[in-house]
């Protein structure tokens, strides 16, 4: 099993007093290419494609990630998410600006509907971190930014609609959005009496763990709404201590925890990897969920891994696992009615 990195070798982080607050970490965060390379000892040789890479889709990596990032090494998995490469700037047939095709299902300004029974809400445009894979990296923010008064429409489509048991705050990253608009919005879907559970999906406590402080938590407390906060984590290098702790601290208010992986080619292409992830997640308190297939989004084809070796990968892992930390290895197919088991494809 690969062992999980230890920061000893790795860029030294800020004690908790020095780190400031979490909208101080996010606004702190390296938006230049420039000093992304400074930061994790890369030379200028890698300038170029960064630049190029940085122009299609911005660098934005905060502090409590770059801790973890191990110095020198242009092969550091979490570095491999962040660091953007010429690569992206090159067009590869079948890969395009949606690949998910949601454009077709937004039935309300800051809304997707692709599913029974849940909807999902751009509850922010932006993100803590810009994932150089991320699925949503063209998608069209601007047309998607709901006013108070577009989140009332909103809203009402969730009211009249009671077939809908599950609100989804996704993003963007949703907790990237204040603590007081967080507690305005779930209050009003509290209201709804046909919602039953509420969703997050996030990756800020996974980049910036202050932000599960105390006045996220309160809103949270503050629900009759089951929680599930499904994280982001591709790698077992991205969960430190102070990640534990913020799950722990989600568990404390009744908050199932769950993960999501996207399989990617030089990060966690490999069965040690991924069998060291699951178990990592099982030691922060998160169930494996899903380990997607990438989506096949213009910028990142050289991420993909093929399906048949996403499926041998898979097998080997179901081996090696226990069944509660075997993820279920899906894609999403556009127009499907929900996510899509992977299977071998013929040869
Ligand atoms: S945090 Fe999620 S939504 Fe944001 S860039 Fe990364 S993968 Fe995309």
């Amino acid at each position: 099993m690969q062992p999980v990195q230890t920061i000893s070798s790795s860029i030294a982080c800020d004690d908790s007093a020095s780190r400031g607050s979490w909208q101080s970490q996010l606004s702190g965060a390296i938006r230049d290419p420039k000093a992304l390379l400074a930061a994790v000892g890369l030379d200028e040789r890698w300038l170029p494609g960064a630049q190029g890479g940085h122009q299609a889709f911005e660098v934005r990596v905060p502090q409590a990630y770059l801790s973890r990032i191990k110095r020198d090494d242009p092969n550091d998995p979490l570095l491999r998410q962040v660091l953007p490469l010429d690569a992206e700037t090159r067009a590869v047939a079948g890969y395009v600006t949606d690949p998910l095709e949601e454009a077709d299902h937004t039935p309300a300004t800051g809304l997707i509907h692709k599913y029974a029974t849940r909807v999902l809400m751009i509850t922010s445009s932006a993100c803590a971190i810009n994932c150089r894979y991320c699925f949503r990296r063209h998608f069209p923010y601007e047309d998607h930014a709901a006013s108070r008064a577009q989140w009332g429409e909103t809203l009402d489509y969730l009211r009249d609609d009671d077939s809908l048991i599950e609100a989804i705050l996704s993003g963007g990253d949703p907790l990237v959005s204040s603590d007081s608009r967080l507690a305005w919005l779930v209050g009003e879907l509290d209201a709804i009496s046909h919602l039953k559970r509420l969703r997050l999906h996030t990756r800020l406590p996974v980049v910036i763990p202050d932000r599960v402080d105390d006045a996220m938590l309160a809103w949270l407390s503050n629900t009759r709404l089951q929680k599930v906060m499904v994280l982001h984590i591709n790698h077992a290098n991205e969960i430190d201590d102070s990640v534990i702790n913020a799950c722990e601290r989600l568990k404390g208010v009744g908050v199932t925890l769950l993960n999501q992986s996207v399989l990617l080619r030089g990060v966690n292409d490999d069965v040690a990897t991924l069998r060291a992830l699951s178990e990592r997640l099982f030691e922060a308190g998160i169930l494996p969920y899903y380990l997607h297939v990438l989506d096949p989004v213009a910028g990142a084809a050289h991420f993909d891994v093929p399906d048949h070796e996403a499926c041998q990968l898979h097998d080997v892992l179901r081996g090696q696992l226990p069944g509660f930390l075997l993820p279920r290895l899906v894609r999403e197919v556009p127009g499907a009615d929900a996510k899509t088991p992977l299977q071998v494809p013929p040869r």
